[in-house]
């Protein structure tokens, strides 16, 4: 379990990966509260020191022959934080601001949303520093093959299995899983879930994520005595999160009124039609750009909008101690990962907003990603209807259990989730005797 330090790279790190959302880097903001919830739970010393550490980091530099035939190196990572309570397991993002820091919050956080959904994984993330949205589809496979190749010692059915993140999908999961069978010598598609159906994909595994939000959202307004048909909601990201969650809240009576992607954000009083506005994404490379179904309003007016729920679906440190105080929502659920920094935590905490933690809210994609990898070791396949009604049933499971952890230990949702969650690595750290 001690830090591994692997380095394959040869370049150095660019300007461009320094995060502009806040001042706190994602992995401070994950330790500040790691270390409030070890307090808590009087954590003892000797496993504390073991979960504060990513049990191994890896950078590579990777050189692509681009379209205009000139090399271009781009810098990967992939970090295992923790493999207590089974292989690592956790998604890959190509973004711009890809770099090791928020690989290791990612990677942390995936540790403890695996124990949180009772699912026997550790956690992992990857991550490739580019700017997908200027890349071909040939130079995207190229890269996807090359952070493969790579990754090939890594990665493993029973080692430390991919998944998609901000800008990956099915179609780079199956580049990944077909690179790794060559590799490999066999067909292996275990060795990364999120796949097309035809290769081994899970029914429910792409709505899973954005179908666990909305469900958490759902509980949560229970718990607070709130009718679902009466609440608005505004979600902040359009990918595949952001317009599940949003299609799922209107699905269950709830008026989305404010919806956002990178290129443009969108309010409209009356409720937003999401099926158009998939539609629309669908017709215009995957954007909201032009959509008419709102009035234009900027980024920030979004999460700052009169509405009871607000659905941060996009990247880290959106809501921040700079906004915070403007926030009108009584309930947070976050389908990004660190949205929220701690910094913006205090200031929700005293207005009395709940907030549902991303490592408990998105946690229904890594959960049907395990009944995928599960049906690729057995080579039985489930129907929609019954991954669904399982997920459901662990999201709704995982709820209560955080909740509980929360109200006995009089902490908000947050460090409830960081208890429960560590609680789990614990037992599984002392029980494996690996220190
Ligand atoms: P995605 O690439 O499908 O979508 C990301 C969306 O965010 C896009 O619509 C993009 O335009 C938007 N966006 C980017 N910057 C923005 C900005 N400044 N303002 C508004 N919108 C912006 O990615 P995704 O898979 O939907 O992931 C979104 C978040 O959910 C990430 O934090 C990811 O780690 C987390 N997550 C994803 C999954 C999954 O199964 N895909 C699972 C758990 C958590």
């Amino acid at each position: 379990m001690a830090l591994t330090k692997i380095s394959r790279k040869t370049k150095a790190k660019p300007a461009s990966t320094l995060l502009i959302h806040d001042t706190s880097n994602p992995f401070e903001s994950m330790m500040k509260r790691l270390d409030q919830a070890a307090g808590i739970m009087n954590l003892e010393d000797d496993v504390y020191q073991i979960v504060k550490s990513p049990s191994k980091i890896i950078e590579v530099s990777l050189p692509i022959k681009m379209d205009n035939g000139r090399v271009k190196v781009f810098g990967g990572y992939r970090v295992i934080h923790s493999t207590a309570l089974g292989p690592s397991k956790g998604g890959i993002r190509y973004h711009p601001q890809v770099d090791e820091h928020e690989v290791k919050a990612l990677a942390a956080w995936m540790t403890f949303k695996c124990a949180i959904a009772e699912i026997p994984y550790g956690g992992a993330k990857g991550g490739i520093t580019c700017d997908p949205k200027t890349m071909s589809v040939g130079e995207l496979e190229r890269l996807t093959r090359a952070y493969t190749v790579s990754m090939a010692d890594i990665f493993g059915v029973d080692k430390d299995i991919p998944a998609p993140d901000v800008n990956t999908s099915g179609r780079e999961m199956a580049w990944l899983m077909d690179e790794y069978s060559k590799v490999n010598g066999s067909f292996t598609p275990g060795v990364v879930t999120g796949k097309p159906l035809l290769l081994g994909g899970s029914h429910g595994r792409v709505e899973a994520t954005g179908r666990g939000v909305c469900t958490a959202a759902l509980e949560a307004l229970k718990k607070m005595k709130l009718n679902p048909k009466k609440m608005r909601a505004v979600v902040q990201g359009f990918g595949n999160v952001g317009s599940i969650s949003a299609k799922h809240f209107e699905a269950n009576g709830i008026k989305v009124v404010g919806i956002s992607d990178h290129t443009g954000a969108y309010y409209n009083a009356k409720g937003i039609d999401i099926i158009k506005a998939i539609a629309h994404c669908e017709k215009n490379s995957g954007n909201l750009k032009n959509f008419k179904g709102g009035t234009a309003i900027t980024h920030e007016a979004l999460l700052e909008l009169e509405c009871d729920i607000l659905a941060p679906c996009a990247l880290e440190n959106q809501i921040t101690s700079h906004n915070a105080a403007h926030v009108k929502a009584k309930l947070i659920v976050e389908g990004a990962n660190g949205p929220t920094s701690s910094g913006a935590d205090d200031i929700l905490n005293k207005k009395g907003v709940i907030i549902i933690p991303d490592i408990l809210a998105n946690g229904g994609g890594v959960t049907v990603s395990y009944f995928e990898w599960v049906q690729n070791r057995t080579g039985y396949y489930h129907s929609e209807a019954e991954i669904n009604k399982r997920a459901d049933k662990w999201m709704i499971n995982a709820f209560d259990n955080v909740w509980d952890v929360a109200v006995a230990n009089k902490v908000p949702m947050r460090l409830g989730a960081y208890i429960h969650a560590l609680t789990i690595v614990a037992k599984a750290i002392r029980a494996r005797g690996s220190y």
